[in-house]
């Protein structure tokens, strides 16, 4: 156990399982799950869940499950269930066990409905789905008892064991549990336990076709497993009764536990499968991988550190107060985590030609440039300079503010690691506009010495003209333009048609080229990341992972 946190720093659950543990016999442990439902990719919100139960396995010498809860054989296959596990792994964490799956239980499951049944705990319904709805009641009105609730043990037992075999059609009956119409939790008033659906499923192929409902399937995978601890989002508080009566009547040996925290919810982004996936098939993005979405895919291909999201994830902490988290939180994540590893190198996204008159034609001098400002250990490389050379097109302005400290008609700035140049001359085209500068350096200004008449405040990056890697700049902003997208009746329409910008003439350095490394903060662009799908041998795309820093307010503020 985790004794070095302060009792005050320790989240809820964990308070709950010190008591817990405390009562425990002999060797036994604590065991979460991690439960997917293989319906889609996973994203941050799963990062949490995996994080917290992963977490606390690894912090009470536990162990944390991965199961699939694949009951629903309409939406499930077998693709998302590679990609979990990959997304898993990538994460960092350790799945090396057993996977385990709810529907290597329907024959255990389809037994305990058998004793539901024969307890007289569970009926078959024969009425449509619209009647039954009807009689559901509502939060202030009882509900109504089903013709079919008293229906004989033998009658129930046999429309069961048709069902399985097929006999009949989706809808025309389904198993209930004989609870309480008139509960005030909705959720027990004879929950549905299992329907008819006539689909193959990506497993079990057409062995079934009956498919147990998620209440009824959860909390029995759990008992089955040896899940002391079964954590899940608050929108499940009120289905906890039901999970209790399922264990409770099926008196299963294990008695997990369940325990609700606020789900992760982040402005500005989607944390619903549901809504991820209609994204996808409407191609408002290009696929869970677009690195604008949250999604691990996303987030991995953005070049998102694992480190990142799981401090992330240990950051906001977890509570029961549900709270929409600050994008820019993860983005401070994220920064933190490039800060010590990327490499630094410099790119030019919207290249300015600038032609330094004085330097002689056809040399290329060599500079030294370290790779990272803070860790030596990154090493140094070799810069080479040349006559001509290309500048940030934003880096000159011909009427600049006051306080513009870069390049502009006159003026002096310094080439990052090497030396002040003057713009002496603009050159345009027939448009008016600026197609190159002609410039003079002064040799006297190597290795950041000043020149004599004063001071150069400004240093722009820059890349030699002959020696550079072509390659294209992709920079995003917020997908949507609202912040709480998942309020609003169409999510769709508030869309930001500025999320993707892509810089198609941009210019690395030369030594991109012979870097190991695939992430690099360019500097004063942001942090990059090579995005290994788009890249082709002639063709290098980076993703821009995040800005230096968090500038995002301020600009919406222009
Ligand atoms: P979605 O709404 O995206 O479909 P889900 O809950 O249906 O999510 P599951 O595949 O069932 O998706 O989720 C697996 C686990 O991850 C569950 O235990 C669930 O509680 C947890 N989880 C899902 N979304 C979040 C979230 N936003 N924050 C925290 N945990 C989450
Ligand atoms: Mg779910």
């Amino acid at each position: 156990m985790n004794e070095t946190l302060p009792s005050s720093k320790r989240n809820f659950i964990q308070h709950i399982i010190d008591k817990d543990v405390k009562s425990f016999e002999n060797q036994k442990s604590i065991m979460t799950r991690f439960p997917p439902e293989p319906n889609g990719h996973l994203h941050i919100g799963h990062a949490k869940s995996m994080c917290l139960n992963f977490g606390l396995a690894k912090e009470y010498g536990g162990i944390c499950n991965l199961r699939f809860d694949d009951t629903n054989p309409t939406t499930e296959n077998k693709e998302y269930v590679e990609s979990i596990k990959d997304d898993v792994k990538w994460l960092g964490f350790d799945i090396s066990n057993e996977t385990y799956y709810a529907s290597d239980y329907f024959s255990i499951l389809f037994d305990f409905a058998v004793k539901l049944i024969k307890e007289g705990k569970a009926f078959v319904d024969s009425q449509p789905p619209e009647t039954i709805r009807s009689q559901r009641g509502s939060l202030q009105k009882p509900g109504s008892n089903s013709p079919f609730r008293d229906r004989d043990v033998n009658t129930n037992l046999d429309l069961f064991h048709r069902m399985r075999e097929g006999e009949f059609k989706e809808g025309e009956h389904i198993l209930r549990a004989k609870i309480d119409m008139s509960s005030p939790n909705m959720n027990m008033r004879d929950p549905a336990l299992y329907r008819i659906r006539e689909k193959d499923h990506y497993r079990t192929g057409n062995q079934w076709n009956i498919y147990p409902m998620y209440d009824f399937t959860q909390c029995l995978s759990d008992a089955i497993e040896g899940v002391t601890h079964s954590i899940c989002t608050l929108e499940f508080e009120d289905h906890r009764p039901l999970y209790d009566w399922v264990i409770e009547n099926v008196e299963t040996s294990n008695r997990p536990k369940q325990i609700e925290f606020a789900r992760l919810e982040i402005d500005y982004s989607i944390t619903s499968k549901r809504k991820l996936l209609s994204l996808v098939e409407e191609g408002n993005v290009s696929g869970w991988d677009d690195p604008r979405l949250q999604t691990i895919k996303g987030m991995r291909r953005r070049g998102y550190p694992p480190e990142a999201i799981k401090n992330f994830c240990e950051l906001i902490g977890i509570t029961k107060k549900q709270a929409v988290i600050d994008l820019s939180t993860l983005e401070n994540c994220v920064r933190e985590e490039l800060d010590k590893k990327a490499p630094r190198i410099m790119a030019v996204l919207d290249p300015l030609k600038v032609i330094i008159k004085n330097f002689p034609g056809n040399t290329s001098e060599q500079l030294n440039a370290p790779n990272h400002p803070k860790d030596s250990t990154f090493g140094e490389r070799k810069l080479p300079i040349t006559k001509e050379i290309y500048i940030e097109r934003s880096d000159f302005m011909e009427e600049p503010p006051k306080k513009f400290h870069r390049l502009s008609p006159g003026k002096k700035v310094r080439l990052r690691y090497a030396f002040v140049i003057r713009c002496e001359e603009i050159v345009k085209d027939e448009n008016g506009t600026v197609q190159e500068l002609h410039c003079s350096y002064d040799s006297s200004t190597y290795n950041g010495k000043n020149p004599e008449d004063g001071k150069v405040k400004g240093i722009i990056h820059w890349v030699s003209a002959e020696k550079n890697i072509p390659i294209q700049a992709r920079l995003f902003d917020r997908l949507f333009t609202v912040p709480n997208p998942n309020g609003e009746e169409d999510f769709r329409k508030f869309l930001n048609p500025k999320s993707l910008e892509i810089k198609n003439h941009g210019l690395a350095e030369i030594s991109l080229k012979s870097s190991k490394h695939s992430q690099f903060q360019f500097e004063r662009t942001g942090y990059f990341s090579l995005d290994k799908k788009e890249s082709t041998n002639d063709k290098l795309v980076y993703n821009r992972t995040t800005t230096l820093r968090d500038s995002w307010l301020k600009e919406q503020k222009k």
